[in-house]
């Protein structure tokens, strides 16, 4: 058997021949040391005691069953050593012998052990990671300051310190320091270190290490100061970044000894680093928004308004102080509860309708009666709720806006009755001026009537009787009377309370009008009257009556003013379109004028240079021009006479 014999001839591995019974019957050089220690135990060594197993097992039966039979045998040298003997039994043909082969493998533990110290790491990056998951700001710190012990056991680290780095100032800022039990103290987290140079290494997202201060470049001045002052042997420095950003770094480092940084670990803590980059980049954020919300709140609590953000569950999700106060609730405890529970029942139910219609969407005011907290009395309120909406436009909840307008509203009642009774005080006023004048105003038509009468006596008295003389002062007569009772009417529609009455007045028929009920005086006093109308006038709003008044105050006025005139007694009634914006009628006389001076104090009341006189005409009529929206005004001492404007404000500017 040439091959046998060159096979247990050979150096490379163990080699040796069996029998039927398991007995070694030759071996190599190589397994001299193997059978001499197993010798020590037992005087005969077989198969089962060389290759370490069980005694119930039967290797030769499972070789000869088979044809080979794989066995890892025991291990080589100490027991925990790094090595192991696999064997393969081979059947020698033909016979019942076998020839066992043995190769040095590496320990077969050793990989376990490494497998399941990857295990472990696995477990400890998820266990890591999944403390971070849904956290509250307020806990993101806490969890670091765990998530830094977890790994500074698992690594058996010395010290661990999660640094905030400003890449702007280049200083370090300690937030977390972990560090072992017995060991120096944390790095300071009120203290920043500059650390240029080290900056400028990390930032880019390599990690940084020396495994004994020797090993800093001697240019990096501030890093090796810090190290010698801090007692740092050796560091790893590991950055940590969220996308783009370079939030800060793992500051690993060993104060006892100098020590190496094998890539495996490099590269365990730079994946764990991810994982604080994330939960540090939160905490950022968090702090952001805290710091927002913070000052939303602050704005919120001063304002006087009730504030509150609901849910589209209906609950709130926000409310300012003085929505607490109102609702008679502790402070904190609107949070998480629902409309109904905060309203009651009995408001919830009136302002429903309101929350349904905002949670579709669309914005809601509403003014209501409320009752207060506490009060028998009820309380006015103003609310708006305002969406809010997502990007795709779902309703997530509402703004819910509330104002308490009680004292708003009796304010604004109040100013409302003193301007209505200021009005009916000023109409009741002029009413006494009207009143007064009741007796001027009706004087006319009366005494027209009476001449009409007389008139109508002395052509009956005729003979024959002048018929349609009769009957055509009997016509004035009804004429007058009507005006007369419309001068009442008027005179009582100005003292209701409330708008009165209002119509469109063409001007120039509005001076016809006038001449028309007065032309008997024209003649009585021998005046030539003449008008001068412009075409396609606008008309004015107002009280037609009251107009009239003004119009045959100023045509009286000047007829008296003209009595004692020689011939040249003329009035001159003119319309015309000064301005954009007015209309005016003016009446000219040709008597003696007023005097400058005097051209304002004829508009007072009880002004009158007449025996007969009671100086109200004028005061009345600026009082209707004003109330209409114009104005009244003399021009005096020219020649001829005086004359009147009155200005009225065209029907398209009012409205
Ligand atoms: P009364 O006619 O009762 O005096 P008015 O208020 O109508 O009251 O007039 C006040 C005064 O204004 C008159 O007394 C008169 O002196 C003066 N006045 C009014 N119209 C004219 C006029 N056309 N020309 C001159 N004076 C006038």
């Amino acid at each position: 058997m040439p091959l046998l014999e060159s096979l247990l001839r050979s150096a490379v591995g163990f080699v040796f021949l069996f029998d039927a019974g398991g007995r070694i019957q030759r071996w190599n050089g190589n397994m001299i040391p193997l059978l001499e220690g197993i010798r020590g135990a037992a005087a005969a060594p077989g198969i089962r005691e060389v290759l370490g197993l069980d005694p119930q097992r039967d290797p030769v039966g499972e070789m000869c069953a088979a044809g080979t039979l794989v066995v890892e045998g025991p291990g080589l040298g100490a027991p925990d050593g790094d090595e192991e003997i696999a064997w393969v039994l081979h059947r020698i043909d033909g016979t019942q012998h076998g020839i066992a082969i043995g190769l040095v493998e590496p320990r077969r533990k050793r990989v376990e052990e490494a497998l399941e110290r990857r295990l472990r790491f696995q477990q400890l990056a998820s266990t890591i990671s999944a403390r971070f998951v849904n956290l509250a700001a307020r806990e993101v710190d806490r969890e670091i300051s765990a998530g830094l012990g977890l790994l500074g056991e698992f690594f058996q680290l010395e010290r661990c310190t999660l640094v905030e780095v400003q890449t702007n100032t280049k200083s370090y800022q300690p937030l977390h320091s972990w560090v072992k039990t017995g060991a120096a103290a944390p790095l300071d987290s009120h203290t920043r270190q500059f650390m240029p140079m080290l900056t400028d290494r990390i930032r880019g997202g390599e990690p940084y290490f020396f495994r004994g201060r020797e090993e800093i470049p001697h240019n990096w001045v501030h890093e090796r100061r810090f190290a010698e002052v801090a007692g740092i042997k050796a560091a790893l420095v590991v950055p940590l970044k969220v996308g783009g950003t370079f939030l800060g770094a793992f500051l690993i480092d060993s104060f006892t000894c100098e020590r190496d940084w094998p890539s495996e670990i490099v590269e365990e803590l730079r994946f764990l680093g991810g994982i604080f980059a994330n939960a540090v980049a939160r905490r950022r954020a968090d702090a952001r928004l805290a710091g927002s919300e913070k000052r939303v709140r602050m704005i919120a609590d001063a304002l006087p308004g009730l504030i509150a953000y609901v849910g589209g569950d209906r609950r709130y999700r926000f409310n300012n102080q003085a929505y607490e106060q109102w609702h008679g609730i502790a402070a904190d405890e609107v949070y998480g509860k629902t409309m109904r529970e905060v309203l009651g029942e009995e408001v919830y139910a009136q302002v429903k309708p309101y929350v349904d219609e905002a949670l579709t969407g669309v914005p809601v005011r509403y003014r209501m009666d409320v009752p207060l907290l506490g009060e028998e009395d009820t309380r006015f309120i103003e609310a708006s709720y305002v969406p809010h909406l997502d990007p795709a436009g779902q309703v997530l909840g509402f703004y819910s806006l509330v104002q308490d307008i009680t004292d708003r509203r009796a304010a604004e009642m109040q100013a409302q009755r003193q301007r209505d009774e200021l009005a009916h005080v000023t109409r009741v006023a002029t009413l006494g001026e009207l009143a007064a004048s009741m007796v001027h105003e009706l004087n006319q038509p009366l005494a027209a009537m009476l001449s009409s009468a007389q008139a109508a006596v002395r052509f009956l008295a005729a003979d024959p009787p002048n018929l349609a003389e009769v009957e055509a002062a009997l016509q004035y007569i009804i004429a007058d009377d009507r005006r007369a009772s419309e001068v009442v009417r008027s005179l009582r529609a100005f003292a209701v309370k409330g708008e009165h009455m209002t119509q469109r007045v063409e001007i120039n028929p509005l001076v016809e009008e006038v001449l028309f009920l007065l032309r008997n005086d024209a003649s009585l006093h021998n005046v030539v009257v003449t008008t001068d109308l412009a075409p396609a006038l606008p008309p004015t709003r107002g009280d037609r009556v009251q107009l009239q008044q003004v119009l045959v105050n100023l045509v009286l006025n000047g007829f008296e003013a003209m009595a004692g005139s020689g011939e040249e007694r003329e009035l001159a009634i003119r319309t015309s379109l000064p301005a954009p914006g007015e209309v005016r009628i003016s009446v000219s006389d040709t008597g003696p004028g007023i005097a400058p001076e005097l051209c304002e104090k004829v508009f007072d009341a009880f002004f009158t240079t007449k025996q007969a006189g009671m100086g109200m005409g004028l005061s009345i009529s600026r009082s209707i021009a004003e109330a209409h929206g114009g104005s009244l005004r003399a021009v005096g001492g020219g020649n001829p006479g005086a004359t009147f404007h009155l200005t009225l404000p065209p029907l398209a500017e009012i409205s």
